[in-house]
């Protein structure tokens, strides 16, 4: 099966949801091979119950990952709130959640109706509450897919940039699988002086050697879910995504100099 037929149902999806159609840009799309032995890393780099692509479906072939890019005026919007998240950044992060939910069913049904089977995992709250890691990490099938590299903030960044949210499907439909992302993208980790990311956090949980604090974070995330308390779930933040050189695309130490 070809991926472009399937990056085409996301595209369409995206484009028929109406509800906030200023809201993303166009997606991209990668996919890996199910039995790609850096799928077993997972369990040394992530947690050692990260599940695998046949935990989910006996007999996977594939695993599609997608990026949806958000359009900077929310990324802008967000970062106009400092140090909290804005209003418009969290539903964002809602209406996303719907779409993830609507691509992979529109996905699946596609696949169920060329006779192969699928598994949707969820697009978020499919961590471990104490150790605060994801059993199915989004960004780190993204990175096996080849969709990008990892940031000084511990983000995807793809070609399309960081600002954006991702989701994923587990197939046994045979897909091509995408060419790995080789060179760095983050410029800390191309050895040019960023750390833009690190400085935009509003409770310094990223350190300019890659540590990360993430009970830090997750506090920052849940202050803002406190703050719009008449939303669903809403731990957000996303300031180390928003308005930093690889906000929206791949970043240049011109962008570095010129940001704040
Ligand atoms: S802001 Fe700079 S240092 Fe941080 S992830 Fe992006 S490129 Fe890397
Ligand atoms: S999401 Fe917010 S709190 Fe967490 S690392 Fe990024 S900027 Fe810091």
């Amino acid at each position: 099966m070809e991926l472009s037929t399937l990056a085409r149902i996301v595209i369409d999806t995206l484009i028929t949801t109406e509800t906030f159609p200023y809201m993303w840009r166009d997606p991209l799309m990668a996919c890996a091979r199910a039995d790609d032995p850096l799928f077993l890393r997972l369990k040394e780099v992530v947690t050692p119950d990260h599940l695998m692509p046949d935990d989910l479906l006996k007999g996977a072939k594939s695993v599609i990952v997608y990026f949806i890019p958000f359009r900077r005026e929310i990324g802008i919007d967000n970062s106009s709130n400092y140090p909290f998240a804005s209003e418009l950044w969290a539903r964002a992060y809602i209406e996303t959640n719907t779409l993830i939910s609507t691509i992979n069913e529109r996905l699946s049904g596609f696949l169920s109706l060329h006779g192969y089977r699928s598994a949707i995992t969820p697009p978020t709250h499919n961590f471990d509450p104490e150790l605060l890691v994801s059993r199915w990490s989004h960004k780190h099938i993204g990175f096996i897919a080849g969709l990008g590299t990892f940031g000084l903030h511990r983000l995807l960044i793809t070609p399309l940039g960081c600002c954006g949210r991702l989701g994923s499907i587990v197939t046994d439909a045979y897909i091509e699988p995408s060419k790995y992302q080789k060179e760095e993208i983050c410029l800390e980790r191309r050895g040019t002086k960023c750390s833009k990311c690190a400085s935009r956090c509003p409770v310094q949980a990223i350190g300019s050697n890659g540590e990360f604090n993430r009970k830090e974070c997750y506090r920052m995330l849940l202050e803002n879910d406190r703050r719009y308390g008449h939303l669903p779930l809403t731990d957000v933040c996303g300031h180390c995504s928003c308005e930093v050189p690889c906000s929206y695309g791949v970043p240049t130490y011109q962008a570095s100099q010129e940001l704040p």
